[in-house]
């Protein structure tokens, strides 16, 4: 079969590698119907994740088709369509009884195109496939629950869950790539006041606003803190969402919440950040790290079916798995080409969303 292949920092190739095959009795083999590239494999491209090795598939957000499973899997049967998430969960350590799958300690969490083969491939192995996948309703199409493998749980948990987005805050949330667009999305479910989107690209603050914030800043040219403080009777906003992952991002968080709010951290850090301590320690501020759990996606995949969320505006750009290189040629080149999330489909795709014309077109 054919797989995206990473050999080492700013070396990745379409090429072929063997099939994946059932190594323990709670493994599936799943049949990928369509995948995505995420920042994260960027970053592994750069060489900023070391424990990615050479020669492993990338990719951990896909949806397929279970072709075969493991003696010890008893709820998935080949034919079933499953969601295959960014977390995978052993669903017996300490932490997957909490619900906290992200940390798990029994060889799960996010495993895929990070210390396994991953899923921009043609097939691939689910470890723990019982506890790890999601089943999906044939009426859905793969571009509706895709973004549910990582963005928008993400977003939810770590921004919106993290933050207690309330009805009637004022959420800031800084960086509005597709993590920040997914973060204004999913506030929406808890009628903020207002959503205030903070970046230094005119075309992402457009975006931003067709995805529903109410206000948007460049803090390239205007002074955020000084228009958030405006808009919010000189106190802050009750919420900050850091969604970029750089010091100066996450300082500004903590300068735009009111006293007594919340600053949620959803962006990957690779530098340290000054916490201002002799600012904030009279402030009453609550501030919350994390990682996705994913606990949140049958409640998002339900809002999705329910008609109450849509998040296809993120497929901005489609092309088929065997494409995969040039679809990373034009998500890297995301501030020219405006992509927000490319669509790697397999053919033949049996749920398209739009003629194949129209794909073409927006290729
Ligand atoms: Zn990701
Ligand atoms: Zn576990």
């Amino acid at each position: 079969m054919k797989a995206l292949v990473y050999h080492g920092p700013g070396q990745r190739s379409w090429e072929d590698v063997p099939e994946p095959t059932i190594e323990a009795q709670t493994d599936a083999i799943v049949r990928i119907d369509a995948s995505t590239i995420c920042g994260t494999d960027l970053h592994i491209l750069k060489g900023d994740v070391p424990e990615v090795q050479p020669g492993t598939i990338l990719g951990h957000e896909a949806v397929g088709t279970v072709v075969e499973v493991g003696s010890g899997v008893t709820t998935l049967t080949p034919g079933d369509r499953v969601l295959v998430s960014c977390i995978t969960s052993c669903g017996r350590c300490r932490f997957c009884r909490e619900g906290r799958y992200g940390l798990c300690t029994g060889g799960g969490g996010w495993i895929f195109g990070h210390l396994i083969d991953g899923l921009q491939a043609e097939y691939a192995r689910v470890p723990f496939a019982d506890t790890s996948v999601y089943k999906v309703a044939d009426e859905l199409t793969d571009e509706q629950v895709l973004f549910l493998a990582d963005i928008l749980p993400t977003a939810f948990e770590v921004g919106v869950l993290n933050g207690g987005v309330q009805p009637g805050d004022s959420v800031a949330i800084v960086g509005v790539g597709p993590i920040g667009l997914a973060t204004i999305l999913t506030a929406k479910l808890y009628t903020p006041g207002r959503i205030i989107a903070i970046d230094l690209a005119d075309s992402r603050l457009e975006q931003a606003r067709e995805f529903g914030a109410d206000v948007t800043i460049n803090n390239g040219t205007e002074d955020a803190i000084a228009r958030v403080l405006e808009l919010t009777d000189g106190l802050g906003a009750d919420v900050a969402i850091e969604a970029v992952g750089v010091p100066e991002t996450f300082e500004l968080c903590t300068d735009l919440v009111r006293p007594g709010g919340r600053v949620a951290n959803v962006g990957v850090h690779g530098h340290p950040a000054t916490l201002h301590l002799e600012k904030l320690w009279i402030r009453d501020v609550t501030m919350t790290t994390g990682l996705v759990d994913t606990f949140t996606t049958p409640r998002l995949l339900k809002l999705i079916s329910e008609g109450r969320l849509d998040p296809t505006p993120f497929a901005t750009h489609r092309f088929p798995l065997a494409e995969t290189m040039s679809a990373y040629d034009t998500f890297v080149a995301a501030a020219e080409t405006h992509a927000l999330k490319v669509v790697l489909e397999a053919e033949p795709a049996a749920h398209r969303s739009v003629p194949r014309e129209q794909e073409l077109a927006a290729v």
